[in-house]
């Protein structure tokens, strides 16, 4: 029967249930098979050796990590891409970069995405399922597993639309935040969004309180309607509400996310526009000059461009006098399409 489960899709009190009322083991075993996982990276039952030989033969086969297709790394060496297979064959792709000091894993939680954004490569390919709490976790773990060491900061920034996969987030989460599985910090790891105002109403009562993130990319309904699907089912009036509901109870500065588009977005104007739709919220602002990807269609986005740094510099310079914080990310993994918006299902 063990065989069956999604071990990496299971909590510290399910492990403990398992031995208990499984293995007909004492409940500590349960903390030792998490600490072998989650601190060792150790995935082999038969490797951990204070566990009884009985138990390590009945746990063969039991925690089945991803198949690593292909590890590319960038030039610079900063990002390294990850393209895992799922048991069912289905594929999807997680980000390391690494800051030097510190790391962050960039994960997937859908294969592909149903949301379409026009100037993103992941929605081009349609939506095809939503991965697992389980399959969440294990990209992370499996991350340094294959580093060797562990990584710092977690973002939900892969592919898919996290808040519509919410049940299989939040309890990926509570596992890796998780003391006795991998006790990442709560305030180490973020939550992006598209804009599911529902979404992130649940993320502000969510017991463990990590970090917020929007991607908004356009301060007004018709620009982002044409750039983001989505804003004709949740206008921005509704997303900011539920942005301020989030602030109200969390306390919690907001991340806006802003791709920078060539005469699409980055008019100055639209830096006031949005410091008037943000008002009081004391928002944070990331601006990523927009990623070419060999993905992108040669219809609409295929005329999409990263803008002229006088341009960027003018966009910035509206923030600055808006006294609006931000900074420019600067873009790591392009050159290997793992730059924010170029993941893919398909290894082409
Ligand atoms: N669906 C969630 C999680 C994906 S995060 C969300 O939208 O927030 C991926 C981020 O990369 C999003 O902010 C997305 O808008 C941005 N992005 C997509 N395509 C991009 C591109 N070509 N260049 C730069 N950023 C892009």
């Amino acid at each position: 029967m063990e065989k069956t489960v999604d071990a990496f899709s299971m909590t510290l009190e399910q492990w403990q249930d398992m031995a208990v009322g499984v293995w007909k083991e004492p409940r500590f075993r349960a903390d030792q098979v998490c600490s072998w996982i989650y601190g060792k990276k150790v995935f082999d039952p038969s490797l951990m050796s204070n566990l009884p030989k009985t138990l390590r033969e009945r746990m063969c086969g039991l925690i089945r990590p991803p198949a690593q297709i292909t590890e590319t790394v960038s030039r610079d060496r900063e990002a390294r891409k990850y393209l895992w297979e799922m048991a069912d064959g289905k594929r999807v792709e997680s980000v390391l970069l690494d800051h030097g000091e510190h790391t962050t894993a960039c994960v997937s939680t859908q294969v592909g995405c149903p949301l379409a954004c026009a100037f993103c490569a992941t929605g081009q390919s349609g939506y095809e399922r939503d991965l697992t709490a389980g399959e969440i976790v294990a990209q992370f773990i499996a991350v340094e597993h294959r580093l060797n060491k562990d990584v710092n900061n977690l973002v939900f920034m892969g592919m898919g639309e996290p808040l519509l996969n919410e049940a299989n987030l939040f309890k990926s989460i509570r596992i890796l935040s998780g003391v006795g599985t991998r006790g990442l910090g709560a305030r180490h790891i973020t939550v992006s969004t598209a804009g599911i105002a529902d979404g992130i109403r649940d993320l502000a009562d969510f017991e463990v309180p990590v970090r917020l993130s929007v991607s908004l990319h356009a301060p007004n309904d018709a620009l982002r309607n044409r750039l983001m699907p989505l804003n004709r089912r949740i206008p921005l009036a509704t997303l900011v509400d539920s942005m301020r509901h989030y602030k109200k109870r969390t306390g919690e500065r907001i991340t806006i996310e802003y791709v920078l588009i060539e005469k699409v977005n980055d008019d100055p104007q639209l830096a006031f526009e949005m410091a008037a739709l943000l008002d009081g919220l004391g928002v944070y602002v990331n601006l990523i000059p927009y990623n070419t990807s060999a993905a992108a269609p040669s219809g609409a986005a295929g005329a999409f461009r990263r803008p002229s740094d006088g341009r960027i510099k003018a966009f910035c310079a509206a923030l600055s006098e808006l006294s609006i914080e931000f900074e420019i990310r600067r873009s790591k993994g392009a050159d290997i399409a793992a730059a924010c918006g170029q993941l893919k299902s398909r290894n082409s």
